[in-house]
C-alpha cells in the first residue's frame, strides 16, 4: 500500500521533509502515512519566521479587525472541510467518526468566536493620583507563541491556543503530537487558504525530546501554551527555565462523578457512561472515578454494566460504531498493567478488563468497570486515559466530597442530584476547574477551562484567554 505523505508548514510553505516516520492506523495496527519529523533546525526556521513576521508590515500593520476577519474565515474553512478533517483524525487516532465530526464542527466556532473578539479587546486609561500625569495601559501581543498539543483532539486543543494568540496579534509555531498529527498538518492548508501572512502560523510535527524541547526553550519564544501529560509538563517547565517564557499548562485528570441517591438515575447513568467511554476514555475530562451513594449502588452498577456491554465496538470510520480502539499500543499496555495491579490488590471486575475477542487487530480494549472500594487502588489514583471506570461508595455528602477531592488532580467533576442546595454546596467545595451538575462534558468557546493542582496552570477559552497572550505597557505622559 502506498503511504500518504504529509509535510510541515513553515514560513508559508509546505516543506519536503528530510526525515520522516510512519504513522499507524490504530484500528488495523498497520502504517498508512509518512509524517515529517521536524529537526531542531526546522524548529529554528519556524521560530525565526514567526519572530520576523511578528514585527513585519504584513502582520503587524494588520488591524485587529483584519486579524479577526482572517480568524472568522479560518473558522468557516474548518467547517467547510470538517468531513475531510474528521476522516483524517479518525484514521490517524482511531477516534470514532461520530465524535471527530461533532468536535470539528465546533472547532470552527472557536475560531469564529476569537475572530469576533479580536477588535473588542481593549487597554485602559487610569484615573491616576497625580494631577500632571496621564497614564494609559496598552495591551500588546506577548510575542512568538510555542503551542504544543497531545494526540487526542489536536484540532480542538490547537483552536483554544491559536484563536486567542492570533486575535491578540501574536505569531505561532504549533507542534502537533507525533501520534496522530494528520488532521493538524492538513489544517495547515486551510491556514494558507484563509490568507494568513507567511510566518504568522507555522505548523510542524516531530518528537518531544528534540523538536518539542527546542521549540519550548527557544530564546525567541515568549509564550508557551502546552496541553499534555504531567511528566511532560515538568520537562516543559525545565525547558522554559532557558527562555523564561510565560507558560500555561493543561494537564491530566482523574475526574470524579458523584451520583446521589436522589438523582435522576437514568440520565446519570447515560452521562457516566458517555463521560468515561467517549473517545475510548482518552479524554482529559474523562469521568474516571464514579462515587455512588451506597443505597443505590447495586442498582446503579447494574445499569452501567448493561450499558457498557451494549456499546458497539468496531471500525472507527463506521458511523454506527460507538467505541473505537486506543490510539497507541503503549496506551493499551499501560491500561492493562494498571487494571491487573488493581484486580490483584482487591478490586472486583464488574465488566470488561480485556481485549475484545472479536477485534484481534488494532489496539482495542473493552469498556471496563472496576468496583474498587479502596481509594488507594492504582485504578483510582492513576490517570489511565482509557475506557476504565473505577467505582467508590459513600454514605454521606461529607464523605462524597472527601473522596471527590482525594486526588492531586482537579480538572473536571460531575454531580448528579435533584437537591439544589446539595448541588450548590458540592459545586462550591469540589477542587476542580469545572463542575458539571446533572450534565457532563458540556463545552463552549465562551467558558474558561483549566485545572487545579496537578491538572494545570492557567485557563483556556473565554474572553480572558486573549489577555493571556498580551503583556501590558504603561505609558506615562506629563501633561
Ligand atoms: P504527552 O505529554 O506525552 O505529549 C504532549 C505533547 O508534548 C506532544 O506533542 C509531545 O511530542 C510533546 N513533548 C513530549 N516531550 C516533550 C519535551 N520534553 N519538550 C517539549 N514537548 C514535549 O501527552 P500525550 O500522551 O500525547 O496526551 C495525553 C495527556 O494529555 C493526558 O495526560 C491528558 O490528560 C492530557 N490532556 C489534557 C487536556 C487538557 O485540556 N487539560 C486535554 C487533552 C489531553
Amino acid at each position: 500500500m502506498t503511504l500518504v505523505a504529509f509535510s510541515n508548514f513553515i514560513d508559508g510553505a509546505f516543506d519536503t521533509p528530510k526525515t520522516t516516520f510512519e504513522s499507524i492506523d490504530p484500528s488495523t495496527g498497520a502504517p498508512w502515512a509518512t509524517m515529517p519529523a521536524a529537526t531542531e533546525a526546522d524548529v529554528d526556521r519556524a521560530v525565526e519566521a514567526a519572530h520576523r513576521t511578528l514585527h513585519s508590515a504584513a502582520w503587524a500593520s494588520l488591524t485587529a479587525t483584519a486579524r479577526g476577519k482572517l480568524l472568522v474565515r479560518l473558522g468557516d474553512l474548518v467547517v467547510a472541510n470538517a468531513g475531510r478533517l474528521a476522516e483524517l483524525e479518525t484514521r490517524d487516532t482511531g477516534k470514532i467518526i461520530r465524535e471527530t465530526r461533532a468536535q470539528i464542527a465546533y472547532v470552527g466556532d472557536y475560531y469564529r468566536y476569537y475572530g469576533g473578539l479580536a477588535d473588542k479587546h481593549e487597554g485602559s486609561h487610569l484615573p491616576i493620583d497625580k494631577a500632571d500625569m496621564d497614564v494609559t495601559i496598552r495591551r500588546e501581543p506577548i510575542g512568538v507563541v510555542a503551542a504544543v498539543v497531545p494526540w487526542n483532539s489536536q484540532l480542538f486543543l490547537s483552536a483554544v491556543k491559536l484563536g486567542p494568540a492570533l486575535a491578540a496579534g501574536c505569531t505561532v509555531v504549533l507542534k502537533a503530537s507525533e501520534d496522530g498529527p494528520a488532521p493538524l498538518l492538513a489544517f495547515a492548508e486551510l491556514v494558507h487558504e484563509a490568507g494568513f501572512p507567511a510566518g504568522s502560523v507555522n505548523i510542524l510535527t516531530g518528537f518531544g525530546h528534540d523538536c518539542g524541547r527546542r521549540l519550548t526553550s527557544h530564546p525567541l519564544v515568549s509564550r508557551v501554551a502546552f496541553t499534555g501529560g504531567p511528566s511532560t509538563a515538568r520537562a516543559i517547565v525545565r525547558n522554559t527555565a532557558e527562555n523564561l517564557a510565560y507558560t500555561t499548562l493543561e494537564l491530566g485528570g482523574k475526574s470524579p462523578v458523584v451520583v446521589f441517591s436522589d438523582a435522576d438515575l437514568d440520565s446519570a447513568a447515560n452521562a457516566v457512561v458517555a463521560g468515561i467511554f467517549a473517545a475510548s476514555g482518552q479524554s482529559c475530562v474523562a469521568g474516571s472515578r464514579l462515587l455512588v451513594e451506597r443505597s443505590i449502588k447495586a442498582e446503579f452498577l447494574d445499569r452501567l454494566k448493561h450499558k457498557a456491554e451494549a456499546i458497539r465496538i468496531g471500525d472507527p470510520q463506521d458511523p454506527a460504531t460507538e467505541m473505537g480502539p486506543l490510539a497507541t499500543p503503549r496506551q493499551r499496555e499501560w491500561i492493562e498493567k494498571i487494571v491487573a495491579e488493581s484486580l490483584a490488590s482487591g478490586g472486583t471486575l464488574v465488566t470488561g478488563g480485556k481485549r475484545p475477542d472479536d477485534h484481534p487487530h488494532g489496539f482495542y480494549y473493552a469498556p471496563t468497570i472496576i468496583d474498587a472500594e479502596d481509594p488507594a487502588l492504582p485504578c483510582v489514583r492513576e490517570e489511565l486515559f482509557g475506557p476504565v471506570l473505577s467505582v467508590l461508595t459513600f454514605d454521606t455528602e461529607a464523605e462524597a466530597l472527601a473522596l471527590a477531592n482525594d486526588t492531586p488532580f482537579g480538572l473536571a467533576s460531575g454531580v448528579f442530584t435533584t437537591n439544589l442546595a446539595k448541588a450548590h454546596r458540592m459545586a462550591r467545595d469540589i477542587h476542580a476547574g469545572v463542575v458539571w451538575v446533572n450534565t457532563y462534558r458540556a463545552v463552549s468557546p465562551l467558558v474558561p477551562f483549566g485545572g487545579y493542582g496537578q491538572s494545570g496552570l492557567g485557563r483556556e477559552g473565554g474572553f480572558d484567554a486573549i489577555r493571556d497572550y498580551t503583556r501590558s505597557k504603561s505609558v506615562w505622559i506629563r501633561i
